[in-house]
This record gives C-alpha cells, sequence and structure tokens, in this order.
C-alpha cells in the first residue's frame, strides 16, 4: 500500500498505479536482481507506508571513498551543518585526490589532455540548483555549483565562462593534469582509440569482435573495441598479452614501473566515476551533489549527465534525491535521477524506483544484451524519509565481486547495490 503526499487526481493516481504495480510484479519475476535481499534499513522500511516522516538520524548515501569525508560530513549534520554542506564535503574529498583519475585534480582529461570537469548541486530546502561543465582549471568543480546557485541568477555555467566565474568568485586556478595522468594520456594518445562513432546507440554500431589471442600483431593498437572485455579462460592470453605490450611501450615511454599496468588498463578500458552524494538530516531537509572528470578521453567540450539537473542528480524536498554515476549520454536520455524521485512521488520505493528507471535504460535499446553489455549505470537514491538504495545496471564488477555502496546514518558502511542484470559490464577491466 503506498501513500502520496502530493495527490494526482484520482483517475490519474490509479491508471499509473496500477499500471506501475503489474509493471513492478511482471519485472520482479523476470528481472535476475530483484531476488538480491532488500536492502537491511534501520529507517522506514522502504516497502512501509511513505509517510514522508523526517528519520531519527541524519542519512548519507554515496559511493566508496576510501577516505573519512562521509563521517566528517555525518559529524557536520549531528552539528546542525546544511545538508548540501555536508554532501560538497565528501565531493571534495574526491576532488582533492590526485589518485582519483576521475575527479576534480588528477582526474584523466580530454582527448587534446585538458581535464574537464562536470558538477552539479541541488539544495532541497531553498529548492534551488547549480551547475558546471566543461570546467578547465578549477579543482572544486561542486562548490563552484553551488557558487553559480547562490551567486548567480543562473543554473548552469559552461566552459571559458565557467573558469573565469570562478576566478571572479575567489576560486584559485590551478593545472589540473597531474603528472600520472599525463603519462597514462600520453600513453593513451598513441595507443587507444576515443569516442568517435560510431556509438553504442547508433544503428551501424558492430559488436567488437574478439582477436584471437595467437593472432595479434606487435604493431596493432590494443584497440580497446578488439577486445573482449568480459575474457574467458580462452581470451586472457590476448588480454594478457595486450597488457605486456602497452606496459613495454609505457616503459619505454619513460613512464615508471609503478604506473605502468595502471596505465595500461586505462588505455584499454578508460576510467569512468563519478561521486554523487545524497544527505537528509533529521529535520527532512535534503540536498545532492555530484561531480566528476567525465569519461577519460572524451572530445573536447563532451559534457555528461553529472552536471544535468535531472540526469546525474535531482532533489525534491518533497520527496527524495537521487544521483548517478555511468554512461552519461544513457542517463541524459532517460532523464534518470528526476525519474526516480519522480518515480518516488508515485509511490515506488527507492529501489524500485531505481530499478524502473534502469528498464527504461533497457528499453532505449529494445533490451538487445549485445549492447547493454558495454553500458553501465549505477543509481543512488535516498527518500525523504530515510529509506535508501543504490541499484546498478549490472550486478558485478570486474573482480565478480557485487558491486557497493556507501551509507551513513550513524553507523558507516558499505551495501550491496541492487541490481538489474546479473554479471558484469564489458565497459570495465576484468581486474
Ligand atoms: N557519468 C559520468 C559521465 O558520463 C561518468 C561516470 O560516472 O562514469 O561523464
Amino acid at each position: 500500500m503506498f501513500y502520496y503526499s502530493a495527490r494526482p487526481p484520482k483517475e490519474i493516481m490509479s491508471t499509473t498505479r496500477r499500471a506501475f504495480l503489474s509493471r513492478s510484479a511482471i519485472l520482479a519475476a523476470s528481472v535476475a536482481g530483484s531476488a538480491a535481499a532488500q536492502t537491511p534499513n534501520p529507517h522506514p522500511n522502504p516497502d512501509a507506508p511513505l509517510t514522508f516522516q523526517p528519520p531519527r538520524r541524519p542519512v548519507i548515501i554515496t559511493r566508496e571513498t576510501l577516505d573519512n569525508s562521509v563521517t566528517e560530513a555525518y559529524a557536520l549534520l549531528e552539528q546542525g551543518a546544511d545538508t548540501l554542506e555536508a554532501a560538497i564535503h565528501v565531493c571534495q574529498a574526491r576532488e582533492d585526490d590526485p589518485s582519483d583519475h576521475s575527479v576534480g585534480l588528477g582526474g584523466l582529461p580530454n582527448e587534446d589532455g585538458i581535464v574537464e570537469l562536470d558538477a552539479s548541486v541541488m539544495h532541497g530546502p531553498t529548492r534551488r540548483a547549480g551547475s558546471v561543465a566543461a570546467l578547465t582549471n578549477i579543482r572544486h568543480a561542486a562548490k563552484l555549483a553551488d557558487t553559480v546557485m547562490r551567486r548567480t541568477a543562473h543554473v548552469m555555467i559552461v566552459g571559458n565562462g565557467a573558469e573565469k566565474f570562478a576566478v571572479a568568485e575567489g576560486f584559485e586556478p590551478e593545472n589540473l593534469l597531474t603528472d600520472d595522468a599525463r603519462k597514462i594520456w600520453l600513453l593513451w594518445k598513441e595507443h587507444g582509440i576515443g569516442w568517435w562513432g560510431p556509438g553504442i546507440d547508433s544503428p551501424d554500431w558492430k559488436p567488437p569482435v574478439a582477436t584471437p589471442p595467437g593472432a595479434i600483431p606487435q604493431a596493432a593498437l590494443p584497440s580497446m573495441l578488439q577486445l573482449p572485455r568480459h575474457p574467458t579462460r580462452e581470451h586472457l592470453p590476448a588480454v594478457e598479452a595486450r597488457m605486456r605490450f602497452l606496459s613495454d611501450r609505457a616503459g619505454r615511454m619513460g613512464i615508471p614501473a609503478r604506473l605502468r599496468a595502471e596505465a595500461a588498463l586505462q588505455v584499454l578500458w578508460p576510467t569512468t566515476g563519478t561521486i554523487h552524494v545524497s544527505a537528509l538530516n533529521t529535520k527532512g531537509e535534503m540536498s545532492g551533489a555530484t561531480s566528476t572528470s567525465g569519461l577519460a578521453w572524451k572530445i573536447p567540450g563532451r559534457v555528461g549527465d553529472s552536471p544535468i539537473i535531472g540526469a546525474g542528480c535531482y532533489t525534491d524536498q518533497d520527496i527524495g534525491s537521487a544521483g548517478a554515476t555511468g554512461n552519461g549520454e544513457e542517463n541524459i536520455k532517460i532523464a534518470g535521477a528526476h525519474t526516480i524521485v519522480d518515480l518516488m512521488r508515485r509511490g515506488a520505493t527507492p529501489k524500485e524506483a531505481g530499478l524502473e528507471t534502469l528498464r527504461r535504460l533497457a528499453r532505449n535499446y529494445n533490451n538487445d544484451m549485445t549492447r547493454l553489455r558495454y553500458l553501465d549505470m549505477i543509481y543512488y537514491i535516498l527518500r525523504k524519509d530515510g529509506a535508501y538504495a543504490s541499484v546498478s545496471l549490472w550486478s558485478t564488477r570486474g573482480t565478480g565481486e557485487q558491486k557497493k555502496f556507501v551509507v551513513h546514518d550513524g553507523t558507516l558502511r558499505t551495501e550491496p547495490c541492487d541490481y538489474l542484470f546479473e554479471g558484469t559490464t564489458q565497459s570495465i577491466h576484468p581486474f
């Protein structure tokens, strides 16, 4: 039984609900991931009636960060800090970490070797939003998005304009391309492939053909798309051969030994990654923030989903907050974060809303698993009453381990993501 805070007209509500519930029932039976246990939730059970009562303790939901920022942000919330301040705090720790090649300083650059950042924020209590895209030379992209929101009459500022605005607002410009990231880029420049089409959604796209291990000409580019990215035992020699080839080239280019394997992996399977944080306090106030350097080796000026309000980040103070990491182009096409929040508005639990949104992504491909294998998406979802979920298109990481997300509601922990499809995307490396 679901309750609604903002009730649609009766007939619309019943049709929508019926359709939603019957779709859910059918899909629940067919989706591998639906068997995964509902995440244990010390807050109101996600399947319980939606009352929108604020939780007794603050809640933060995000990706694994391997730093103290979530604990610190939680302490900030306990001390009465604003939910957006807490969310940005977690983003900034990633933006400051040069070894994190997916965000801020140390992010992998575009195909010209320039780091371009995307970020957005939504502040529930004031129902405002800010964002920056294709931002250069300023590491704290999430804070800058917040500054756009607070200091201007705009929502989104991009490119040179964003950098100029940042400097005018006292942000320190700096080169975001670290020496390690530059070396990895140089190796990619010589041996990798980029993002020119056909894209996976193109009728001209063809699945990559696995080159037999014995038939790799040394001179051939170890092309990302020639390699089976979900290698079976039979393919492993081909993967190893490409890794050896690239590590050897890396050595000849002066890339230090400690970096060679990582550089080779980044050429074959370019890093993707984003930090999204949704935060909720005991007053029921909530905010979301998302920050990323986007897809490694992207075409200059490419903007992903992270700075798009409603795609990479969306917060509705009445309902909940959501954000994403994964193939941004796919998420933009389904307005992922907004779709999730809107489904929760209609009574879906965080998990149901996330899985239904992933189904829309799959629907854009007519559920063609050959293409969907090359995509991935994870959503982080927090409802106003403290119920939460994280859902993923694919269940496991390259290592075969189930994907996890981070929750702090007084206890910091990781929990397994729910998922739509069992298995691993081929867009990440198998190590
Ligand atoms: N969503 C990001 C983008 O498309 C990348 C990622 O999260 O992996 O720019």
